[in-house]
Formats: structure tokens, C-alpha cells, sequence
């Protein structure tokens, strides 16, 4: 049980989240009673009104890119390949002009911290709008709510037929809220698995009835678990499952965007007729209608002040919006604002410690992780001596040595590389002497190498023995594309000889 606000108050009479009882003018007193959240209790259905406004439209115009997005980027190619495809089993990530390989995982961790630290910047300035504009949870679960409305009707229709008895008409419109439901969860599931195995082959094999039991799997796993959120638990994953909901606080300030109440001039609340002067009753604003709370998706009241299950996603604003114009009083009793302006009426304050600190923090982060990305050379070279003997003395005089070259063109384009070898000193710096000639290189000096392959070949290295000056030479590998010499690696080895007195 989770006690929050005042300890010490009576707890309040159960309140019906469906309720639209107007009842009697409720007291401040009211207002501060505590909430009592039982974990153990049987979660009761929401049903929430649809009402038009402007943040239901911004929430509509917010969905569609994402929706897009994510439906619709499998399918995008770039030189014939999926342009965003995960491939687990070769460990590359494409995404688009990009292949991340496992050696690029820092990337991927940089670009995990720049998201939460975007979110955090996004929460100190404007709340939860992600939870309440993008999230997928949200999203998945307002289309659920939308397929639902279609079939069932608006909220009261809802409350009505699942209170009725099963009739035919009941069972057909549930089957056909389940039917949509599951088809657009399969598509979910089956576009999500389309980002790690080739959409055009998953459906095509789908199709024909040739999906690998692993495809298959996957997509039926995540279809349920698309069916489960949106259909089922909905608001339940943001008030227990989401670890968000927990500590957005901490990322709060006094000046960040939030829904908010404003007291002063809402209370007392309760019913008036229309054209009733305000004065006469003693009665704030609120007309206790109750219509902030039946749109809301978490069947919160936010007239009990800021709760953590507020997702910031600004319906009762509309609807409450929607009222007051209906009884000409100013709109913005429910409005986003900040706790500094509510409290002080000072305007909303974009110079702020906290929120100029995740900015810098943000930009530093992007600047270094587009410069890292930008001098990334995607090739890698791997050189390993023939450990099963030292060196080998030819019938030639000459002192050589084995290694197995690997390279791997990380680009997307094939590349022809021409490899050279040059004695150092540790630091790398070229260490031919004046009197002894650079080792002699006997192996593919150009080698063309495909995008994304890797290969491995045996090259050698030789010295006359008269010339050796040292048993143990630092040797270096260097690899450079003949077409793009930006694109060039380098890796040191050991050139062993046998030890000599005369050196
Ligand atoms: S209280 Fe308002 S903003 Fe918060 S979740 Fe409910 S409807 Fe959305
Ligand atoms: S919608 Fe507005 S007027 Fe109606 S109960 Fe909510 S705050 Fe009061």
C-alpha cells in the first residue's frame, strides 16, 4: 500500500474512475484528501471519453511520423540492402549510410546515453510529453482505444454493452475489436521482427508458408506482447511497469511544464447554471463536471494535484477547455504550466541552472559523437605472427617470418587495398636504418576486398641475414585504400631473428 501527500489524513470514500456523477460543490478539504493505491487490487477498467481539441490533434499530428517510421523503414533500401537492418547473425548494424559493427559498440552506448539525456533535457523543460506524445505505450495504446471506440461506440456506449448480458451483437463487436486488434498487433510484431531478418524475405516466406520457426517465433512473441500492453494492461505499464514514471520527478524543477489545476481559481467547485453570476454563488470556476477526468487514459483527477500517473498528455486540458468556453469563462483552468507561475505568477523561465547543465551536457555529447562518427575508419586490420616457429632461415641467407593478415572493410563500398610494411621504433616512428633496406614483403601487395567482408591471407617477411641489426624489430602493417587514402590502418608486429653477437 502506497500512502502519499498526508499520513496522517482520513483516507477518502472510494472514488469510481467512471463515474460522471456531477454530485454536490466539493470543498478544498476535499481536494487534499489523500490517495491510497493498493497494488493488490483488481485494476478497474478505464473508459475514456473522446473530445476534440488542440492536444488531441497535436497527439494525432505527433503519431503519424512515428507510426510511419516504424512501419515503413524496413522496407527502405539503400544499394540493394535494407536500409536499417539489425543482422545478429553477421553482428552488423546497418543503419542507413552506416554498418555498425561489433567493434563500433561504443557508438551504440553513446547513442544510448544521448536518448537519455535528450529525455532528461525534454522532461526539465516540458515534463512527461514523451510519455504522453510519443511513447509507444501511448501510441499503441491510443490506436487500441480508437479501434475500440470504432466498433463499441464512445465511453458510455462501452460502459453500457459490457455491462449488458452476451448477445450477438455484443460477441460481434468484441470479435471485431479482437480481430483488429491481433491483426495490428501481427503487423507490429512482424515489422519488428523485420528489423533483424529482411522484411522482403520474412513476409515473402510468410506468405508461402516457409518462415523459420525462429521468425515465427519472434513475431507471435511480440505480437502477444503488442496484444497485452495496448489491449490489456494499457495504463497499468505506465503506473507499475515503467521506470520512468518513477524518477521523472527527480528531472523536475518549479519551472518545468506540467498539467496542472490552478486552484485559486477553479475552487470551490460545483455545478451552476449557465448564465448564473459567478459572484452570487461563491463558487470558483470548476463546474465539477467532472470531464478532465473521463478523458483522462490514467482515470486521474488532476484537480488532486500533480500525481506521478499524469503522462502530460493534455486531454483534460481540452475537455476542460471545452467547458469553459461553454460557460464564456476564460479557458486555462487546466492548462501547462509551471509550479513557479502558479505560485508566484512569474512567466515560464528558459534560463535556469538545471536546464542550461543538460543542454551543455547534450551538446558536448552530440559534438563529440558526430566527430567520433565522422573520423571513424571503417577498416580494420588484425595481424598474428606464426607462433609454431621464430623465424625460418632460407637456403638464401635470408632470416623470415610468417603472419596471417586479417582485414575487414567495415564500408559500404569495396575497396582495393594496397599493403606495405615498414620498420619502427615503439612509438611508431619509421626506424630504417641508412645502411640495412627495408624488409622484404612477399605476399599480396593490392588485394580487393568486398563491403562488410573480411579476409584473411598469409603474407611474409625477409631480411638478409647480414643485415639483421637487431633480434626483435618492431615492425608495421599498412593497410591503405587506393581509391579513398583517408581510409588507411596500421598495426604493429615483431620481426624476429636470431641473436648475434656482431649486432
Ligand atoms: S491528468 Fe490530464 S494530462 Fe495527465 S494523464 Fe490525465 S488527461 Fe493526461
Ligand atoms: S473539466 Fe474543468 S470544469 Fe469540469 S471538472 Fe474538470 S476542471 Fe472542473
Amino acid at each position: 500500500m502506497n500512502k502519499r501527500d498526508n499520513k496522517d489524513a482520513e483516507p477518502p470514500p472510494a472514488r469510481d474512475k467512471n463515474s460522471s456523477d456531477k454530485g454536490g460543490a466539493k470543498t478544498a478539504e476535499h481536494n487534499e484528501a489523500i490517495h491510497v493505491l493498493n497494488l493488490y487490487q483488481t485494476a478497474e477498467k478505464i473508459y475514456t471519453r473522446r473530445l476534440e481539441g488542440f492536444y488531441r490533434s497535436l497527439r494525432r499530428w505527433a503519431w503519424i511520423p512515428m507510426l510511419a517510421g516504424y512501419f515503413l523503414i524496413p522496407w527502405l533500401s539503400i544499394d540493394g540492402r535494407q536500409a536499417v537492418w539489425f543482422d545478429l547473425a553477421e553482428r552488423k548494424f546497418h543503419i542507413f549510410w552506416i554498418t555498425l559493427w561489433p567493434q563500433d559498440l561504443p557508438f551504440l552506448a553513446a547513442l544510448l546515453i544521448i536518448s537519455a539525456f535528450a529525455l532528461f533535457t525534454i522532461t526539465n523543460l516540458l515534463g512527461r510529453v514523451w510519455c504522453g506524445f510519443s511513447c509507444p505505450q501511448t501510441v499503441w495504446t491510443g490506436i487500441f482505444i480508437a479501434i475500440e471506440d470504432w466498433f463499441e461506440g464512445d465511453r458510455n456506449k462501452r460502459i453500457k454493452l459490457d455491462a449488458q448480458p452476451w448477445s450477438v451483437d455484443k460477441i460481434a463487436r468484441k470479435s471485431a475489436v479482437q480481430l483488429c486488434w491481433v491483426s495490428f498487433s501481427f503487423i507490429t510484431g512482424l515489422t519488428f521482427v523485420g528489423y533483424f531478418n529482411p522484411i522482403r524475405e520474412l513476409v515473402s516466406d510468410l506468405f508461402y508458408l516457409s518462415i523459420s520457426g525462429a521468425a515465427l517465433f519472434w513475431t507471435l512473441l511480440f505480437t502477444a506482447l503488442t496484444w497485452a500492453n495496448a489491449g490489456l494492461m494499457r495504463e497499468q505499464i505506465c503506473l507499475y511497469v515503467c521506470p520512468y514514471a518513477r524518477f521523472q520527478s527527480v528531472m523536475f524543477d518549479s519551472d518545468t511544464l506540467i498539467v496542472s489545476y490552478n486552484q485559486n481559481r477553479g475552487e470551490v467547485r460545483g455545478p451552476r447554471k449557465a448564465n448564473q453570476d459567478i459572484r452570487e454563488t461563491g463558487l470558483g470556476d470548476c463546474v465539477d463536471c467532472t470531464l478532465c477526468v473521463q478523458v483522462c487514459p490514467t482515470g486521474i483527477d488532476i484537480r488532486d494535484g500533480l500525481q506521478y500517473e499524469c503522462i502530460s498528455c493534455g486531454l483534460c486540458i481540452d475537455a476542460c477547455n471545452a467547458v469553459m468556453e461553454k460557460m464564456h469563462y476564460p479557458p486555462g483552468l487546466i492548462d501547462f504550466t509551471t509550479e513557479n507561475t502558479l505560485k508566484n505568477g512569474v512567466g515560464f523561465r528558459w534560463l535556469r541552472p538545471r536546464l542550461v547543465g543538460y543542454f551543455s551536457v547534450l551538446a558536448l555529447l552530440c559534438s563529440l559523437f558526430v566527430y567520433q562518427l565522422s573520423v571513424r575508419i571503417p577498416l580494420e586490420i588484425d595481424i598474428i605472427r606464426d607462433r609454431s616457429m621464430l623465424y625460418r632461415a632460407t637456403p638464401e641467407g635470408m632470416i623470415e617470418n610468417s603472419y596471417q593478415l586479417k582485414i575487414n572493410n567495415m564500408d559500404q563500398q569495396t575497396h582495393q587495398y594496397s599493403i606495405s610494411v615498414r620498420p619502427v621504433v615503439e612509438d611508431g616512428a619509421d626506424n630504417t636504418s641508412e645502411k640495412t633496406e627495408p624488409f622484404i614483403y612477399l605476399g599480396q601487395s593490392q588485394v580487393e576486398v568486398a563491403e562488410g567482408e573480411v579476409i584473411e591471407m598469409l603474407v611474409r617477411l625477409q631480411i638478409p641475414e647480414q643485415q639483421i641489426e637487431q633480434s626483435n624489430t618492431a615492425v608495421e602493417f599498412i593497410v591503405v585504400s587506393t581509391t579513398t587514402p583517408t581510409v588507411k590502418n596500421t598495426e604493429i608486429s615483431r620481426f624476429l631473428a636470431p641473436a648475434r653477437a656482431a649486432y
